[in-house]
Parts: structure tokens; C-alpha cells; sequence
């Protein structure tokens, strides 16, 4: 109990319902995850939904996302990872989110797609496979 932590409580709305958002352990959401069960949760049983805790901390790492907003989280990585993740593609995972982040016209350190609503996740969905179809053409003349 010595360490300098963040013990400060923040108090968490629901940004659906409204209601205050519950804290749990991540044993709650995650009974076959052991190594996610020290981490901290905000939930709202009403919505299902949810967001992680800063590290060691009860600071929330953004809103509560419900499902549909995972889900379209998940598919966003989906299409826009390949970007960096395929090496002749000439990205790195740095200047693939600096782009991401131009074209977006956001900052760098606010584009984190675990942050964006739907409507930047489909913007970036959308930039992701213009990108990668022009990546693909490039790969096929062997430009
Ligand atoms: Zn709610």
C-alpha cells in the first residue's frame, strides 16, 4: 500500500442509460481469463456494456462500449491491421496510426480505435480498404 498509485474514485455514467456504471473485477466479465481477473471494469448491466480500468488504477480507459460498438471496434482492427502487419506494404504500426490519424484529422495520441465511436470506426474502416486496395494493386505491377 506504499506505492504511489492513483487511488483517486471516479464516479462513471453509463453513456447509454445514463445510470452510474458499476465497478467489477474482470473475473466478472472474463470467468475463463484468470490473468484478466486483477484487472478492474465499468459496467452497466442494462446495456452490456463495458470499459477497462487504467493499470493499477480505477480510472476508466474511455466510455463503456456496448456490443455493437466492440464488435465494430473488433472489425476496424480487422481492416485496418493488415495495413501494418503485411511487410511489403511499407508501413510500420507507428506511421500506419499517423496516417490513420491525418486522415481522420485527429491527433496521433487520441487515435486509438479501442477509443473510437462508430462513426470513426466506420471512417476508418473505410480508409483501411481504400488503402489496402491500392496497397494490393501496388503488390500485383510490382511498383
Ligand atoms: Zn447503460
Amino acid at each position: 500500500m506504499n506505492q504511489q498509485k492513483d487511488k483517486r474514485l471516479y464516479v462513471v455514467t453509463c453513456p447509454y442509460c445514463k445510470k452510474k456504471a458499476e465497478l467489477v473485477t474482470g473475473r466478472y466479465l472474463y470467468t475463463h481469463r484468470a490473468d484478466l481477473w486483477h484487472k478492474k471494469f465499468y459496467i452497466c448491466h442494462t446495456c452490456d456494456a463495458y470499459v477497462g480500468c487504467h493499470r493499477d488504477t480505477e480510472k476508466p480507459l474511455g466510455k463503456l462500449a456496448n456490443k455493437e460498438l466492440r464488435e465494430i471496434r473488433m472489425e476496424t482492427h480487422k481492416a485496418f491491421d493488415p495495413i501494418w502487419q503485411v511487410i511489403g506494404y511499407g508501413f510500420t504500426r507507428k506511421t500506419a496510426y499517423e496516417t490513420l490519424a491525418a486522415e481522420l484529422n485527429i491527433h496521433r495520441h487520441e487515435c486509438h480505435i479501442a477509443k473510437f465511436d462508430k462513426d470513426t470506426c466506420l471512417k476508418a474502416i473505410e480508409f483501411s480498404n481504400k488503402l489496402l486496395s491500392t496497397l494490393r494493386e501496388g503488390a500485383r505491377d510490382g511498383s
